[in-house]
């Protein structure tokens, strides 16, 4: 193994240790939702025909109803799932890393039942605002949000779902392939050398699944932010190796995955190129980082306006770098934070997320109670650590 890749691995490793815990946005409060009643368009009846020859109505779903909703808007986040806790939780230095950021098949599977049981509902971010052009800026305007009654908004995302070399070693999956008609699922080497594909394996085709059967939780065909790097190309696809004799054929099995996602609901956001800290990066570093996302991820994912930070590290509103990411389309941008914060301010979405790991689970439970209530959550193949 080569001391580059070894660097890298443990640098990604480092990243990936800040990557969830920065409460860096300060105001965790719940802004108040001022949302308009929305007029229902419920259909109206037509009793008589009125031309001797009329078209055939097309056949109608049965509308679901949705009311104003006014309550805080939920934004939970997670990694790829570990697949094999014997690769994650191994005793290697990597352990600690897997114990505390990322969450295992069997706990995802657990919080998605607890989350729809509790009435959630998957809302993509995107219909929590319009965007307009307002004085040559690209703004963000507030939304009113309906849901069916009784329905509580879930946005969800997931970050650097890259397959980082790192994450094939130690338990993740290794890339998402082509599955079903238009669907995607997740591809993997197990530990014992097999070369095998789960819908079991992430959480893309998990929710795809859970959407299937409970078309309710889903509201308007919804389902997640996926947050990339470019850094060691997207979504298993090796799309940054430009020089690569396979170059050309991973770009196009990434874009053959990306359109499928898009298909079954899922956006996609910026998490940086090189998965930077941008409060403490320069605006130079910031700028190259931008053309170089735009040119390797943004070229495959379609332009987005949502930016996800790295390690919740997030910048003042008169940080000149803020002022630059605008310039470049994003007017959303999510950090990380304890509990639901969204704001509206000078034209930009801010929305912070809770991180779901080991780390909450084992320290927030009474704080992500409305999200899960109290039933036991981790993994028994979790490390026995000593309390924290
Ligand atoms: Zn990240």
């Amino acid at each position: 193994m080569s001391s580059p890749f070894f660097l890298r691995l443990l640098l990604a490793a480092a990243w990936l240790v800040l990557a969830s815990c920065s409460n860096s946005s300060p105001l965790p409060v719940n802004a108040p939702h001022s949302v308009p009643p929305e007029v229902s368009a419920a259909p109206t009846g037509d009793p008589v025909p009125q031309s001797p020859s009329p078209s055939p109505s097309p056949s109608k779903e049965p509308e679901v109803k949705a009311v104003p909703y006014h309550g805080p808007i939920e934004h939970i986040f997670f990694h790829p799932l570990i697949l094999f806790p014997e690769l994650a939780f191994d005793g290697d230095s990597i352990t600690r890393v897997y114990d505390d950021w990322f969450v295992t098949v069997p706990e995802f599977q657990k919080m998605l039942t607890l989350l729809y049981e509790r009435n959630y509902i998957l809302v993509d971010i995107h219909s929590l605002y319009r965007l307009e052009t307002v004085n040559g800026k690209l703004t963000a305007v507030q939304q009113p949000l309906s849901l069916p009654a009784g329905k509580k908004p879930l946005v969800l995302s997931i970050d650097d779902l890259n397959y980082y070399e790192y994450m094939r070693a130690n338990g993740n999956a290794w890339r998402l392939v082509p599955d079903r008609e238009d669907g995607v699922t997740a591809w993997a080497r197990t530990p014992d050398g097999q070369e095998k594909s789960s819908r079991e394996w992430e959480i893309v085709p998990l929710l795809d699944d859970f959407v299937k059967r409970h078309p309710d939780f889903s509201w308007q065909g919804a389902k997640g932010i996926l947050a990339l790097t470019g850094y060691e190309g997207v979504l298993g696809y090796r799309t940054n190796e430009r020089e690569s004799p396979n170059y050309k054929g991973e770009k196009a099995k990434a874009l053959d995955m990306i359109q499928r996602l898009r298909k079954n609901g899922w956006t996609f956001a910026s998490h940086t190129w090189g998965h930077m800290d941008v409060k403490k990066s320069s605006l130079a570093r910031l700028k190259r980082d931008t053309a170089r996302w735009k040119e390797e991820v943004g070229s495959l994912v379609g332009s987005t306006d949502v930016f996800v930070y790295p390690y919740g590290s997030s910048v003042a509103p008169e940080d000149p770098k803020l002022a630059f990411l605008r310039s470049q389309g994003f007017v959303v941008f999510c950090s990380v934070g304890p509990q639901p914060f969204l704001s509206f301010r000078d034209g930009m979405l801010r929305m912070d997320r809770r991180h779901i790991d080991g780390i909450s689970l084992r320290t927030q439970r009474a704080r992500l109670e409305p999200l899960f209530g109290n039933s036991p959550l981790l993994d028994p193949a979790r490390p026995k650590i000593p309390t924290k």
